[in-house]
Parts: C-alpha cells; structure tokens; sequence
C-alpha cells in the first residue's frame, strides 16, 4: 500500500513538471485578413507626441493599434508629458488610448530582442508589460509584436504558452531610419498604385461608359502599418497624411484584433 502511494506521489510530482510548452507556438500575423481593412500600428511608445496622435485619431474616428513598452525612451509607470491638455502621466497615456477604444498591445518591457533572451528572461519581459498594462487599464493584452521584429521556434513557443498572438506587419514605413515624412509615405504610394484597380483593368474589360458613372470600387487590399510614435515626424504628419489617403480610398482603418476578426484583443 505505501509504495502504492509512493508511486502515485512520484507520478503527481512528476505530472506537475510539465513540459515546457503546453500551447501552441504563438500564431505570427503580418497583415490584416479582413478585406479593406488597414491597421495603423504605432511602436515603442508612449512618448511626448502620443497623447495628441490619440487625440487627433479620435477626431477622426479613426482606431489604431499601440504596442507599447515600459521602459524604452520613458519610463510609463512613474514619468509624465507635457501635452495640449497638460501635464498627463504616461500611465494616463495608456488609459486614454484604452478608453478611446485603441488596442494596447504589448512590445516587451524594455525593448529586447527576444532571441537573445532565455525563456526565464523573455516570460519577465512579456509579464512585467502585461503587468503595468494590467495596472492602467485592468485588462491584459493577448497581442504584442517581438522588438525589431525578431523571433525564433524558441521565442515563437514560449510566446504561445503564455496566451499571445504575434504581429508583424506588411508595410513598414521606416519611420526609425529616415525622419522625413515625405520618404515614410513612399511604401504606401506604391502599395496604393499597386492595388488601383484602374491599373488593373485589362483593355477587354474597359466599359464604353463613362469612367464618371462607375462607382469607386472599394479596396480589396489589406494591410498591417509599422510606424513608432516616438520619432517626430510620424504623429504629427505621417499619419494624418495616411489616414487621408486610406479614407480617400476607402479602407476601413481598425485595431488588428479588429482586421482579424477577433472579438479579443485581451487575454
Ligand atoms: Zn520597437
């Protein structure tokens, strides 16, 4: 009887040292699968323009995606901004974003590259985040993009274990190399040239009615933006420059969860 029970004690404790992964690998999505939907993407912040890009994407009904971290270029828990409404805390930041119905979404804590990290060390990044977002808004975030990008089989599966969706993304405005609007919007004009139906349409299909009685198709495309709020052209001129091309053209500008038809941005 007693070594009965020994054997049963050995199998709980040996049951309990589960193995590592006990979900699947994270699933990694780089663009939107909603037809005509485009997902503004905004990383690395808050920072001192955040407040006012939340502001002028509200004006606009207009929600976008934040994949913000704890501590890159502020420290969210305990520094404050000066903004157009004053003196706002960046834990006030992340409420205000949650409550005027943005995503918030995770990029780490403090910005490391996941593949150079343990599972130990990627688990306190993904849990500090979740944490201090926790603490603003009082719900946890099940999406969050790896910092630069960069993951591996390992990062991919601890990311899964621990409830998250991945995003990367199909249009990088690389706002992080060059700090010139103008430059930033040259991969947007080529995805919109690209996807004109007008360039397109083939001699055969060309109606002899006037081009003026055709209704202006809507846009087929679907996209994933990267832009960061904390370089200083993106907020206050890159994305209201993209966001009149998108409404222009008719895309329907939503959160990821959104584009992906997910009912649960939170975990
Ligand atoms: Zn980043």
């Amino acid at each position: 009887m007693h070594l009965l029970l020994y054997a049963f004690a050995l199998l709980v404790v040996l049951s309990n040292a589960s193995p590592l992964y006990r979900r699947a690998p994270a699933t990694i999505h780089s663009t939107c699968t909603v037809p005509g939907t485009f997902a503004i993407t905004v990383d690395d912040g808050p920072y001192n323009q955040t407040w006012d890009l939340i502001k002028y994407l509200n004006e606009q009904n207009v929600h976008a995606t934040f994949f913000i971290n704890g501590k890159n270029w502020v420290d969210v828990a305990t520094d404050s901004t000066l903004t157009s409404d004053g003196e706002k805390t960046y834990m006030d930041h992340v409420r205000f974003m949650h409550s005027s119905g943005h995503q918030v979404a995770s990029h780490t804590f403090t910005h490391q590259i996941l593949t150079d990290l343990t599972e130990d060390e990627i688990i306190d990044e993904m849990n500090m985040m979740s944490d201090l977002i926790y603490e603003a808004i009082q719900e946890r975030p099940r999406y969050m993009r790896p910092p630069n990008g960069a993951y591996d089989d390992a990062t991919q599966a601890t990311l899964g274990n621990l409830g998250y969706e991945m995003v990367l993304w199909d249009l990088d405005s690389k706002d992080y190399i060059n700090h010139n609007a103008t430059v930033n919007e040259r991969v947007f004009v080529q995805a919109f040239k690209d996807e004109d139906p007008k360039a397109q349409v083939t001699p055969a299909a060309i109606s002899s009615k006037p081009e003026v009685s055709k209704p202006t198709p809507l846009p087929t495309g679907s996209h994933i933006a990267l832009m960061h709020d904390v370089h200083y052209q993106t907020g206050p001129e890159l994305i209201p420059w993209l966001v009149g091309q998108l409404r222009t053209r008719g895309y329907k500008m939503t959160t990821v969860a959104d584009c992906l038809d997910d009912p649960r941005p939170y975990q």
